[in-house]
């Protein structure tokens, strides 16, 4: 097993790491699970002064992280320091609000003098994507340190370096040595720590199969799961929304971060009323796009995040183009070294195809064209994800009523699906179970502990 930092921008290794041994990850569980007992009864005001320092330093090297993000996993350099930010945004908001989140609740039962106390469960386990490599672990990391679990992680294997920045990170904020570990494993590894009695739950987010692995360990060992997996949100345009904002924002929808986000809007229904144009005006503006190296400020397209990454998305459209599908523009790769994938608009997708329930996790939209809303909102709820997904109309209150029929975890009205450190996030269906951020984000891992006086 490599773990490997490669620069995708010129497909260059910049770095290897030497995986550890089962040994050392015997040891590093028994290091978070002593450190547990200990860190649990630290007091909110030592976990907030910690964590407030975390985005402190975030902040006051944003640009060394933005760059080491961009440099291993592609992204555009604004993006990048979008994320920096962002995260420092999360951390200061799960501590300044843990104690607030956690503080005993009263519960209201006549003649029961009884209340909810909330206690951390223990060592967890996040296994994480690369796709946005400091804010997936930040997102899992600091809420459950704030509620007093210590946490390993085990990041995908493309992001080595900034795998290690965000452990040397949490130690220059001062927790104390097991609170915090980075894990340098195969994910074959994921099982044996799983099944440790002394671990207590895993958050995966990344694909469904890898979820699915997960959360099969999970079970047989019953421990707590929370799964953030793929999805295929639709963005659906309806007669009456503004089309040129709308077009703008599905240029924006479907390539953020290179497209590679679960959030992303993948597929665009559009009702036949407002077909012709928004096609016409998406066309031109994907065109317009600006395919580079993710360091130069004019880049508005950057590559994707590996080598195997853009040869698979190939693969994808290709299938979906001999199955029938049609090409509006794109649907190859530019001829320059980089996994650089081409802004493509596919047509003609049926459910038939196989693409028709795959994520492509790239610059590749699909348009659907519908004749009505009932049309579009059934469509939509065709799909075995169920993360989010965005409805375009002038009328809000339309807009309302139609994302209230959409099967997912979350719905935007004019506007792609994002994600805000004070807003649940989270899917159902394929999409995985569980949320995060908001306040429901700490009590995935806490014991509700119910304590009744009479
Ligand atoms: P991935 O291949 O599933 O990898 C995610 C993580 O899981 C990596 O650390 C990977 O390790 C590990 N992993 C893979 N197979 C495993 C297994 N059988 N057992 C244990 N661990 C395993 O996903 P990805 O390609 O990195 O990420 C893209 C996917 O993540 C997309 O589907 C995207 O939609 C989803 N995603 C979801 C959310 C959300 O919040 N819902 C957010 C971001 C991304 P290795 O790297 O060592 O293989």
């Amino acid at each position: 097993m490599t773990i490997a930092s490669t620069n995708p921008a010129t497909n260059e290794t910049v770095e290897t790491f030497q995986p550890m041994v089962k040994d050392e990850v015997v040891q590093a569980i028994a290091a978070a699970s002593d450190a547990f007992r200990s860190w649990r009864q630290t007091a909110f005001e030592e976990r907030t002064a910690k964590l407030m320092l975390f985005a402190k330093l975030l902040r006051s090297n944003a640009e060394t992280y933005t760059r080491l993000i961009t440099q291993e996993m592609g992204k555009r350099l604004s993006e990048s320091h979008y994320e920096v930010e962002y995260c420092a945004n999360i951390a200061e908001f799960y501590a300044q609000g843990a104690e607030k989140f956690l503080a005993d609740h009263p519960m209201d039962v006549e003649n029961v003098n009884a209340y909810l106390h909330y206690e951390p469960l223990g060592v967890l386990l996040g296994v994480m994507p690369w796709n946005f490599p400091f804010y997936q672990v930040v997102r899992f990391a600091t809420p459950n340190i704030m509620a007093g679990n210590t946490v390993m992680v085990k990041h995908a294997s493309n992001v080595p370096r900034c795998a290690k920045a965000i452990e040397e990170l949490f130690h220059q904020c001062g927790l104390p040595a097991g609170v915090y570990t980075n894990l340098f494993i195969p994910s074959e590894f994921v099982e044996s720590i799983v099944s440790d009695s002394r671990v207590q739950g895993v958050s995966l987010t990344g694909s469904e199969p890898a979820g699915a692995a997960v959360a099969a360990i999970a079970g047989k060992n019953l421990k707590r799961s929370v799964l953030e997996l793929g999805g295929n949100d639709a963005f659906i345009v309806l007669d009456d929304a503004d089309l040129e904002s709308t077009i703008q924002l599905a240029v924006q929808g479907r390539t953020v971060n290179a497209g590679q986000s679960c959030v992303a809007s993948k597929r665009f229904i559009v009702v036949e009323a407002i077909a012709k144009p928004f096609l016409s005006g998406f066309k031109q503006k994907m065109e317009e796009l600006k395919l580079g190296d993710p360091m130069e400020e004019e880049t508005t397209l950057a590559p994707l995040s590996t080598e195997n990454a853009a040869v698979s998305l190939l693969e994808q459209v290709q299938s979906a183009i001999n199955a029938g599908a049609t090409v509006v523009t794109g649907g190859d790769r530019p001829d320059r070294k980089g996994a650089y994938f081409n802004p493509t608009i596919l047509t003609d997708i049926t459910p038939e195809m196989p693409t028709f329930d795959q994520e492509l996790f790239g610059p590749v939209a699909s348009v659907f064209v519908v004749k009505d809303e009932a049309a579009a909102i059934k469509l939509a709820n065709h799909s075995s994800y169920g993360l989010g997904g965005s409805v375009f109309t002038s009328d809000v209150e339309r807009g309302r009523r139609v994302a209230e029929q959409i099967e997912t975890g979350m719905v935007f009205v004019n506007q792609p699906t994002k994600s805000q450190a004070e807003l649940p996030f989270g899917g159902i269906k394929n999409s995985g179970y569980g949320r995060e951020l908001s306040h429901l984000g700490i009590l995935e891992f806490v014991n509700k502990k119910l304590i009744h006086l009479g």
